[in-house]
Formats: structure tokens, C-alpha cells, sequence
């Protein structure tokens, strides 16, 4: 399995860089956001205490992303590899999915972190808002919110992995196409 970590602040375009990355290589997309989302339209109660922890752009409490990530990993055993999108966000998180693939014989191959400044995030995501009808893209204090959190806990993924030489950074301001080539580029010199 080649297993690859999309790695960057909210509104760095892991979800358009993910769909790229997927459709070339055949890996399994793992969004975390997208799982939570589907629990909330479904109404699930997971969905519900998911929903007002998300609407305050809080993170979800890790038993609870780990566990989904784990039936999600067990319910593809066929998957060439996975590329994983929001997910981890804490140290726990990574100790965790490290755990799982090594029950799968495997590991995390690369870490890739897309590096966009913050006024290029809250431009992007209050667009993505105006369209998206996600309720945590609407609102510039809660989109704030959400990068303060991103930096307060979930750089600790990227230092986590670092100790292991795992981790590439990659500028993602630019066209599509060109950030893109930027992480074929890292990703086929370890595939
Ligand atoms: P995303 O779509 O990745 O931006 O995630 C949207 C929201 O879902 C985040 O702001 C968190 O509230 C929650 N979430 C997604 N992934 C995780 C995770 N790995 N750990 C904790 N909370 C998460």
C-alpha cells in the first residue's frame, strides 16, 4: 500500500488537490470532514454532537474520528493505498493511524503540506462559503476560528511526522494544474 497525509490549513485545497492525486494514482479517499458530514445529514447522532462542535470551528473529540477512520480502513481491504484528507489532526490522532496501518502491515509513505498564507485562507473559504452552503464557510470569525485551530493543534501532525523525514512542504498558492505538478512531482520520487 502507498499511503499519503494531505496536510495543510483549512482552505489550502486539500479537497481539489485530493480529487487530482486519487484519479491518478487509485488510492482511497479518506476525508474526515466529508465522513462527519455524511453522519450529519444522516442525522446520526454522532452527526448531531459532530454538527455543534464543527459549527464553532472546533475539533471533534479524537475517539471519535479514529473510530470512523477505523471502519472506514476495514471496510476497504482491497484499497491500493489511502490518501488521508483532514485526518490526523492531533498527536493522537497520528499515534493512532500509525497503529491501524501497522495492523495492515503498512505506514504513512508521505506527508504532503500545502503552505497558503492566512489572508489567501479567509478569501478562499468566505468564496467557497458564498456557494458551498457548508455553515462553517459562512462566517469570517468562526473561518478564523478554525485556522487558530489548525495552528494551535494540528501542527503538532507536521512535527509529529517530521522526526520520521516524512514530511514535504509544498507552496499551495498558484494555478491548480501548477500545485499539482509540484505534488506528482514528490509523490512519484517515493511511489
Ligand atoms: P474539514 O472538512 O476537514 O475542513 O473538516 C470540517 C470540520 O470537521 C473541522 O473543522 C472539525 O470540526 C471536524 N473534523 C474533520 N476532521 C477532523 C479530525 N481529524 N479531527 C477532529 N475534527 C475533525
Amino acid at each position: 500500500m502507498f499511503n499519503l497525509i494531505l496536510f495543510g490549513p483549512p482552505g489550502s485545497g486539500k479537497g481539489t488537490q485530493s480529487e487530482n492525486i486519487i484519479a491518478a494514482y487509485g488510492l482511497q479517499h479518506l476525508s474526515t470532514g466529508n465522513l462527519l458530514r455524511t453522519e450529519i445529514t444522516n442525522q446520526t447522532t454522532l452527526g448531531l454532537e459532530a454538527k455543534r462542535l464543527m459549527d464553532q470551528g472546533q475539533l471533534v473529540p479524537d475517539q471519535v474520528v479514529i473510530g470512523m477512520v477505523g471502519n472506514f480502513i476495514d471496510a476497504h481491504p482491497e484499497a491500493k493505498g489511502f490518501l488521508f484528507d483532514g485526518f490526523p489532526r492531533t498527536t493522537a490522532q497520528c499515534v493512532a493511524l500509525d497503529a491501524l496501518l501497522k495492523e495492515k502491515a503498512s505506514e504513512i509513505n508521505i506527508v504532503l503540506a500545502l503552505e497558503v498564507s492566512e489572508e489567501e485562507l479567509v478569501k478562499r473559504l468566505l468564496g467557497r462559503g458564498a456557494t458551498s452552503g457548508r455553515s462553517d464557510d459562512i462566517n469570517e470569525d468562526i473561518i478564523r476560528a478554525r485556522i487558530k485551530e489548525y495552528h494551535d493543534k494540528t501542527t503538532a501532525v507536521a512535527t509529529y511526522y517530521a522526526q520520521f523525514n516524512k514530511v514535504v512542504h509544498v507552496k499551495g498558492e498558484g494555478t491548480i494544474e501548477s500545485i499539482y505538478a509540484d505534488l506528482k512531482k514528490e509523490i512519484d520520487e517515493r511511489i
